[in-house]
């Protein structure tokens, strides 16, 4: 808010309060972000759009503070999205130094998810049962050496300005139980972030089935076609079942909102 009091763009406002949220432990992003299934590996997956066409992303991304101001560089290229390697060497060519924490919070929850699969219950073990796991583990270490060594809750971030421009910002360390190299819909345009004339929109959840209901364009279609921005959130989490968790923020020139399936977070800044 300060920053578009102080007559900055959408963009820079909804990237302020991404970098705050990277950097709080207590989300799934940037400092907070999910381990992998190995117990070691963070990918990370950010990305920025606005309704001036600014738009940029990484996936895969490891070792780095903040995605979200990587993924907002990638976006003065002539590309929109850069993955795994080549968006690490992107952000170490662009100044951002290695940066590597695993907090306390996500080795739990990565204990929790061993847990589940082992015993074949709770959610991440319903959302992966049939799945053969030993067959296409793809770590390095094997998946006997994880379980004897041995979660969600991603940021977003939606802004008006002054001006009248949309931007949005989205961030996370993606949804576990997660195989090496594994993209959710975060980075992905219409999935998990949108932004144009009529608004920004962000979404937190399973990424593998918000990408399957291009979920932020969706919503993003039905304010083109003048439905009230809650009507659309909610309508939005309503093509999910009550077992994959998911939500919604939203912002538009009438409107702020927020819709989801579970307690999640969120707060509202108007001037
Ligand atoms: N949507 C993110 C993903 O699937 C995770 C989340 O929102 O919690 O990577």
């Amino acid at each position: 808010m300060a920053r578009l009091s102080a007559g900055e763009s959408a963009l820079e406002g909804a990237l302020a309060a991404a970098v705050v949220l990277e950097d709080d432990p207590r989300y799934n992003a940037g400092t907070g972000s999910a381990l992998q299934l190995d117990g070691e590996t963070i990918g990370m997956d950010a990305a920025v759009m606005d309704s001036t066409g600014q738009l940029g992303a990484v996936a895969a991304i490891q070792r780095v503070r903040n995605p979200i101001l990587v993924a907002r560089e990638v976006a003065d290229t002539p590309h929109w999205l850069l993955a795994g390697e080549g968006a690490i060497a992107f952000a170490r060519k662009r100044g951002h130094s290695d940066y590597y924490q695993v907090t306390e919070r996500a080795r739990r929850i990565h204990r929790e998810v061993l847990t589940a699969l082992q015993s074949g219950t709770g959610e991440a073990a319903d959302r992966w049962r049939g799945f053969d796991l030993e067959a296409y583990w793809n770590f390095p270490s094997t998946w006997s050496e994880v379980l004897h060594r041995y979660g969600s809750s991603t940021i977003g971030s939606v802004a008006m300005d002054d001006a009248g421009r949309f931007a949005v910002c989205n961030s996370t360390g993606g949804a576990s139980p997660m195989l090496f190299g594994r993209v959710g819909d975060s980075p992905i345009i219409g999935c998990g972030f949108y932004a144009g004339e009529e608004g920004a929109i962000a979404a937190t959840g399973v990424g593998e089935h918000i990408v399957r209901r291009m979920l932020c364009k969706q919503v993003y279609d039905w304010l083109v076609l003048g439905m009230p921005l809650q009507e659309a959130l909610d309508r939005g989490i309503a093509l999910f079942p009550d077992s994959i968790p998911v939500g919604l923020i939203g912002v538009t020139r009438e409107a702020s909102g927020t819709a989801n399936n579970r307690q999640m977070p969120t707060a509202t800044l108007v001037e």
